[in-house]
């Protein structure tokens, strides 16, 4: 079986042949376009040599095209209904394992060790929208050996990873996401693309992960509370929001941003990530001396 699963109408035999039904709960809204498809896998430079995972492979659409090309590819699917799916339609693909499992609980460096050789591997997905976030986030916190996150995602919450300091996107989730990566818009996809229809428009961003940190920061588990507090009442002033952290005296704060360079007037959304990075080891330096 060669042809492309993209469309209404090949989408739908599979399904009705296999009796399936749709749970909104776990976000499965398939994607029936094939210049879509293809994006995805050149925005991934998906290749010879490559080690793909797949969350939540569906069908198997974007799957089989991914498999053509890279090495390797595991796909992660918690809905046990799909399994047998996903057994038709990759059947032929001897380079892919299938895991039916929830990608938020599982051990995903162990499952990497086991079907992609330990990696390096890039994560390529038309994520479930009710988790993009944590399974992002787990891949950039948790030490998994990825380069490159490739994946569709709501539209408003592509436009915040994407977001630069001062515009009202700019939040704790474009920290979060820049301290790791450099971040790319590969295509915009209106709703009408996918089966069932969603409520939302959404966006395939790249997220390259850098090898190196680009950002100094001494401790990063302050650092991200500073964030965090930053954000957090974002009409505050920076004097007000990381004062509330309690972690120094409001006149600790003071000190501390005016050593920073940073006024205190200045509002959490305003900070470059070199500028949260600096406020939050000057605060660690002021921790330190109080402690002494
Ligand atoms: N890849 C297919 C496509 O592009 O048409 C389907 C994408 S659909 C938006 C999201 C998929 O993620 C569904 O197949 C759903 O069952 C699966 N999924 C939802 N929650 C999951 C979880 N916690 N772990 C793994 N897969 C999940």
């Amino acid at each position: 079986m060669n042809k492309r699963l993209s469309s209404h109408s090949a989408t739908m035999d599979l399904v009705k042949k296999h009796g399936f039904k749709f749970t909104k709960s776990l976000g499965q809204n398939f994607l029936i376009d094939d210049n879509i498809i293809d994006k995805i896998v050149d925005g991934a430079g998906a290749g010879p040599g490559d080690k793909i995972i797949e969350v939540g492979p569906g069908i198997g659409t974007l799957t089989r095209e991914l498999a053509s090309r890279a090495d390797k590819l595991m796909a992660v699917e918690i809905d046990r209904n799909l399994i047998p799916i996903l057994a038709d339609t990759l059947g032929d693909y001897k380079n892919v394992k299938i895991v039916n499992e929830d990608i938020i609980k599982a051990d995903i460096r162990g499952l990497i060790d086991e079907n992609l050789d330990g990696g390096p591997v890039k994560l390529v997905a038309n994520l479930p929208y009710y988790i993009t976030t944590p399974i992002i986030m787990r891949f950039l916190e948790e030490d998994i050996n990825v380069t490159d996150i490739v994946v569709m995602v709501q539209k408003e919450v592509a436009e915040r990873m994407n977001a630069q300091p001062g515009g009202k996107d700019f939040g704790a989730l474009s920290v979060a996401v820049q301290y790791y990566c450099d971040t790319e818009i590969v295509a915009k996809v209106p709703r009408h693309l996918f089966v069932p229809q969603p409520n939302v428009d959404s966006i395939v961003i790249a997220l390259r992960v850098r090898p190196e940190r680009k950002y100094k920061v001494d401790d990063e588990a302050l650092f991200f509370r500073v964030v965090k507090a930053a954000f957090g009442q974002r009409r505050k002033t920076l004097l007000n929001s990381i004062s509330s952290m309690g972690t120094l005296s409001k006149d600790g704060v003071k000190e501390a941003l005016l050593e920073a360079g940073i006024d205190e007037k200045r509002r959490g959304e305003t900070l470059s990530l070199d500028e949260f990075a600096l406020l939050s080891n000057t605060i660690g330096s002021k921790l330190k001396e109080t402690v002494k």
